[in-house]
C-alpha cells in the first residue's frame, strides 16, 4: 500500500521515534507546527477518525492512554491533540494520526 505512515511503521521510511509498541508508534512530525509536535498512530492502517469502528477502536483507547502517560512522564501538562479528517479539514495523510502539539503559544497550530 502506498501509505507514508505504513512505510514508517514497516521501517521503510525513517522517523524520529518517541515511543513504539506492538500496536502504535509516536514519532516527530517532519514539519513541526509547534515547538513540540509528535504524531501518534496505530500500526494498522485506519484511514482516519472516519475509519474507526467497533472492530478497531480498542487501539484508540490504547493510543490515548499512552498520550496521557508519555506527556505526563515528560512534565508536559498543556498540549493539544488534533486529528484532521478529510482534505478540507487539512488531512494530507490518509492514515489515522493524532497530532500532539505543545510549547510556548505562537505556532500555527498551538
Ligand atoms: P495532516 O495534514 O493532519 O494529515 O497531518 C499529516 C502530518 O504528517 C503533517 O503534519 C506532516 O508534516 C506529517 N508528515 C508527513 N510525512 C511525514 C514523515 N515522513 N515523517 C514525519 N511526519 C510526516
Ligand atoms: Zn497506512
Amino acid at each position: 500500500m502506498d501509505c507514508v505512515f505504513c512505510k514508517i511503521v514497516a521501517g521503510e521510511l525513517p522517523s524520529t521515534k518517541l515511543y513504539e509498541d506492538d500496536q502504535m508508534l509516536v514519532f516527530q512530525d517532519i514539519a513541526p507546527a509547534a515547538p513540540l509536535h509528535y504524531l501518534a498512530i496505530p500500526k494498522t492502517h485506519i484511514p482516519g477518525v472516519d475509519g474507526i469502528t467497533a472492530d478497531n477502536s480498542a487501539v484508540i483507547a490504547h493510543i490515548f492512554e499512552k498520550i496521557a502517560a508519555l506527556t505526563a512522564e515528560r512534565g508536559i501538562s498543556d498540549y493539544r491533540v488534533v486529528s484532521n479528517v478529510g482534505e478540507q479539514a487539512g488531512q494530507t495523510v490518509r492514515h489515522l494520526h493524532f497530532h500532539i502539539l505543545s510549547g510556548p503559544k505562537g505556532g500555527p497550530m498551538y
